[in-house]
């Protein structure tokens, strides 16, 4: 005899019943099984809401709604007569629930679910007996009596010996006065194990979604692996404390009955899954698995690593330490636990984070690595940078297995370099006690300090640092930048510079220098990479212009003088506005963009018409701010123009391809009218839009942020990673 239990998620649908019905008819090929099934997923949750309700009206609702999807189920696994026979078998039973006490509705999804199975089964020339749950599983003061659910169990299954499957719902027994009960959520697991034991079955199988019992949480650890062989022990600590794959009561009845059980994976069921027994194939000192929960009441949360036949208790509570220490977390109270389970409390914010740690130090054998970062600019963007590696570390060691070590960090006075790493929270102090930057004494250091393959991070306006970006590449370093000068420059220096991280094997990324951390230069590097397939491109990725522009939009309540000048308080221009004015900045964007796209733009090429006219330029900041006020009338009554034809204007950078241009593509940059019809239209305060056309797809719009320093650091994370 063996039993096959199936949880809710894999008796969710017809489909999937499907694939239930194929393993359960394989398996009894080879030795009588009885099935034990939870209810279809959500089914126990919605029968609990329906015992709840109060208004009658929305009861039936809640039930109808339950019914439809048994209905659906039956109509695609029956056919004829017997979906017919089915179908009344389920009404007579949703008949049951509508008039049924509100403690007992939540034991009717079981029935539901194994009513349909048995009935499958049996069309398929299985002979099969449905069984009761209910009259066989005993509770006697809210416990199992064991001694008589075995002994009912056994009695069920020899007086049919004929039978080759039984069918028997989970969750669902009764109590001392007959009255039905359940054996509390997730229960089904707990019913299986005590058919096994009543029925002496020498084998049991949980089929569950998941692969087995994990090395963690997978949703929490992505790293997690599942744990072949384990021992009862073993997966009773990890499911008493937080694995939620096996219900814990389920362990009992199959160790001292001695049946080992696996759980496997409905939709994998190739994969072995999990062995638990009494006899595991493990090494001595292996670890199984690490597990957390909150205690919600007290406010802190549990984490528990779990090994077999740990050697030294004191060496595992170290490692746990110094794993939670190096990722920053401080627990609360050392390490408790007897045997071969260790207990350790964090507070429910870093509970997370702290499996992640342990998980690490005990599970990935593949060392995280650590990328030795160098950050030239503590401005704005530099700042968040080192913040947010700060705040992220955790997360991109769990997820990328690696790790992002700042090496070295300066501004424009002092620099730090320190190989064992400069702790965020450190920066300022360390910059503070730094050495003297002066005649690109940073670099030097750089050069002489860095390891090969470390990432020298540019966040800097710096119009001159890109010098030494060759250099840096021969010294073996990547960089990443988000300085756009180096990469408008003349086309032959930019491609040597190109060129130069080539032959040395080092990357050269810079997806931030155009719409911020918008995946626009990935965009268009990957269409260009396969073909040269581009038809245009078209960005409004000025967010000095966009600021002011979008200000226009609707409301026009602040001058265009009022706007620049917030757009310069908000950081958004460059020192001198006009540079933004001019087109000058969007000039790099567009030479950027092109040159991503396989055309050797160079800067004369492109025709810019800036949004005002030259006396504009020609003059101080002042006299510029007097006559952006006289010339104001001027550009509302064109805007109101332009509003009357529901249009409004754009600075828009385009390449368009044209055979007649320098390199077969017109560039230019300058105001556009645009109609609701483009995507240009819908954009707001600094938000970037780019459009590019290729032939073989429809344009692809990337709109979103420009601007804003938090996600200029997240593009330079991306770029690190990459
Ligand atoms: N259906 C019950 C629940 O959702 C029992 C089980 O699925 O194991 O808790
Ligand atoms: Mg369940």
């Amino acid at each position: 005899m063996q039993v096959l239990k199936f949880g809710g998620s894999s008796v969710a649908d017809a489909t999937r019943m499907s694939q239930v019905i194929d393993i359960v008819l394989a398996a009894a090929a080879k030795d009588r099984t009885i099935v034990v099934s939870s209810a279809i997923s959500g089914c126990t949750d919605a029968l609990i809401a329906i015992g709840a309700e109060q208004d009658p009206a929305s009861r039936a609702q809640q039930i109808e709604a339950l019914r439809r999807r048994h209905h659906a189920i039956a109509r695609r696994l029956f056919t004829g007569d017997e979906r017919r026979e089915m179908v009344t078998e389920l009404d007579t039973l949703f008949a049951e629930l509508a008039d049924a006490e509100p403690e007992a509705c939540v034991t009717f999804g079981e029935l539901f679910s194994t009513r349909i199975l048995a009935r499958k089964f049996a069309c398929e020339d299985v002979a099969t007996q449905w069984l009761d749950s209910r009259k066989l599983v005993r509770t006697l003061g809210g416990v199992v009596a064991e001694g008589l659910t075995y002994a009912n169990i056994l009695a069920a299954v020899q007086a049919a010996p004929d039978v080759r499957l039984f069918v028997a719902p989970g969750f669902i027994a009764s109590d001392g006065d007959g009255k039905v009960t359940t054996l509390g959520r997730g229960g089904s697991d707990y019913s299986a194990a005590l058919f096994a034991a009543g029925a002496r079955a020498s084998a049991l199988e949980i089929w569950t979604d998941v692969p087995g019992m994990m090395t963690a949480n997978p949703k929490v650890v992505p790293a997690a692996v599942s744990i072949p062989d384990i021992s009862y022990n073993a997966a009773l600590t990890l499911a008493e404390n937080g694995a939620k794959v096996l219900y814990a009561p389920t362990v009992k009845p199959a160790m001292e009955a001695g049946i080992a059980f696996s759980i496997r994976n409905t939709f994998d069921p190739r994969h072995p899954g999990t062995l638990v027994s009494g006899r595991p194939a493990v090494k001595e000192g292996e670890w199984m698995g690490v597990t957390s929960r909150t205690l919600a009441d007290k406010g802190e949360s549990v984490v528990c690593l779990v090994g077999e036949a740990v050697a030294s208790r004191a060496s595992a509570s170290a490692r746990m330490l110094a794993a939670l220490s190096e990722a920053g977390i401080q627990p609360l109270g050392g390490v408790t636990g007897e045997g071969d389970a260790f207990f350790i409390r964090v507070r429910p914010t870093v509970e997370n984070a702290a499996v992640g740690a342990i998980h690490r130090e005990f599970f990935e054998h593949r060392a995280v690595t650590v990328i030795p970062v160098f950050i030239a600019g503590y401005g704005a963007v530099g700042h968040e940078l080192v913040r947010l590696i700060g705040l992220s570390a955790d997360r991109i060691a769990t997820r990328r297995g690696r790790t992002i070590r700042i090496m070295g960090l300066s501004n424009s006075t002092r620099f730090a370099i320190d190989l064992r790493g400069i702790r965020p929270e450190d920066a300022e102090a360390r910059l503070a006690d730094g050495e003297n930057a002066a005649g690109g004494a940073f670099i030097d250091a750089v050069l002489a300090a860095a390891p090969r393959g470390a990432v020298f991070v540019d966040c800097t306006n710096d119009h001159h640092i890109h010098e030494r970006y060759a250099e840096l590449f021969r010294g073996g370093l990547n960089i990443v930048t988000s300085n756009r000068r180096s990469l408008s420059l003349p086309f032959v220096q930019y491609a040597a510079l190109k060129a130069e991280a080539r032959q040395n094997g080092a990357f050269f990324r810079y997806d931030t220098t155009v719409g911020n951390s918008l995946p626009i230069l990935e965009s268009i590097a990957s269409d260009a990479n396969c073909s040269d397939s581009i038809v245009s491109i078209e960005a409004v990725v000025s967010c000095t212009l966009n600021y002011i522009i979008t200000g226009y939009d609707g409301a026009k309540r602040d001058s265009l003088a009022t706007l620049l000048r917030r757009a310069q308080d908000e950081g958004l221009t460059e020192a001198d506005p006009r540079t933004d004015l001019g087109g000058k900045d969007v000039l790099r964007k567009l030479l950027i963009l092109a040159r991503e796209a396989g055309v050797p733009l160079e800067a004369d090429d492109v025709e810019i018409v800036p949004m005002l006219g030259p006396e504009f330029f020609d003059c101080p900041l002042d006299a510029f701010y007097e006559r952006l006020a006289a010339y104001e009338p001027q550009f509302i009554a064109r805007e109101a123009e332009l509003d009357a034809v529901d249009q409004r204007q754009r600075f828009v950078a385009s390449l368009r391809r044209d055979s007649a241009a320098p390199h077969g593509y017109r560039a230019e940059i300058k105001m556009q009218r645009v109609g609701p019809d483009s995507p240009f239209y819908w954009i707001s305060g600094t938000e970037n839009v780019t459009v590019v056309t290729s032939e073989y797809s429809a344009p692809l719009v990337i709109k979103g942020a420009g601007e804003g320093v938090r996600l200029a650091a997240t593009g330079i994370i991306k770029d690190i990673l990459m």
